[in-house]
């Protein structure tokens, strides 16, 4: 079956919102993917199946269904989709509708741990333009940056609109920071200066002196500000020695 324009952007958006959502590190999506379920035996269909590479255990695994015929879901999907969730020990599946939800799907979505319902228009407004060439000067594709949603921070006269991004194949983070309209990479173990006053984004393994007990296990996103830090994202330690052309085999 040929894939349409529609599908292509949902499942990248999808993919965008789920490693937002569960702090996804390194996602794979496989379109129309095939698994055996547990439960029933039975080799199950999944529209679009994200896993976090990171981590190999199914509570990684995240299934999609798309219904994009444009009419309401019904309550029915919902509970099929719970089920396949449970058959394939996904920990977590995401129903993106075009059309909408009924009142009582949406009702039962609602009582169902670890089933999410998204609005096919939403989902597209929101990620659309989440993807971007990565900055860090390695050769990592053109749509394999992406951003977060924008976050704005602060209260009074200094707020702060910024968004940060992570390239899903080196794992260097990225910031846009709106109020001087800096883009750029910020390399691990390293802080950068935007064009704002005391301002700086920095690449920080956490250690005892961030606060962190025992092993250090993730390098952090942080800006600091006026004197003050904010974790904003963060990725697995191992990130900072890999090297994405060993593990990619490129
Ligand atoms: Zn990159
Ligand atoms: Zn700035």
């Amino acid at each position: 079956m040929k894939k349409t324009r529609k599908s292509d952007l949902y499942e990248r958006c999808v993919s965008a919102w789920a490693i937002e959502e569960f702090d996804f590190v390194d996602v794979t999506v496989t379109a129309n993917a095939k698994i055996r379920g547990t439960i029933s035996g039975r080799s199950r269909q999944i529209d679009v199946l994200l896993e976090n590479r990171a981590e190999t255990t199914p509570r990684a695994r995240v299934i999609v269904e798309a219904k994009l015929h444009g009419r309401p879901v019904g309550i029915k999907t919902i509970e099929a989709t719970e089920a396949k969730l449970r058959d394939v020990s996904a920990s977590a599946a995401v129903v993106v509708s075009s059309g909408g939800f009924t009142k009582s799907a949406i009702r039962r979505g609602e009582k169902l741990v670890g089933v999410r319902l998204l609005e096919y228009d939403w989902l597209v407004s929101e990620f659309e333009n989440a993807f971007d060439c990565c900055l860090s000067g390695s050769d990592c594709g053109d749509q394999s940056l992406l951003w977060s949603v924008d976050k704005i921070d602060g209260a009074g006269p200094e707020w702060l609109m910024y968004k940060y991004g992570k390239c899903v194949r080196c794992h260097t983070f990225h910031v846009l920071c709106r109020d001087c309209g800096g883009k750029f990479p910020v390399p691990d173990g390293e802080t950068v200066s935007c064009g704002c006053d005391e301002r700086e984004w920095g690449a920080i393994p956490e250690s005892e002196a961030s606060g962190h007990e025992g092993t250090p296990e993730s390098t952090w996103l942080m800006l600091r500000i006026a004197g003050e830090f904010i974790g904003l994202q963060r990725k697995p330690i191992w990130k900072v020695k890999s090297n994405p052309k060993d593990r990619f085999g490129r």
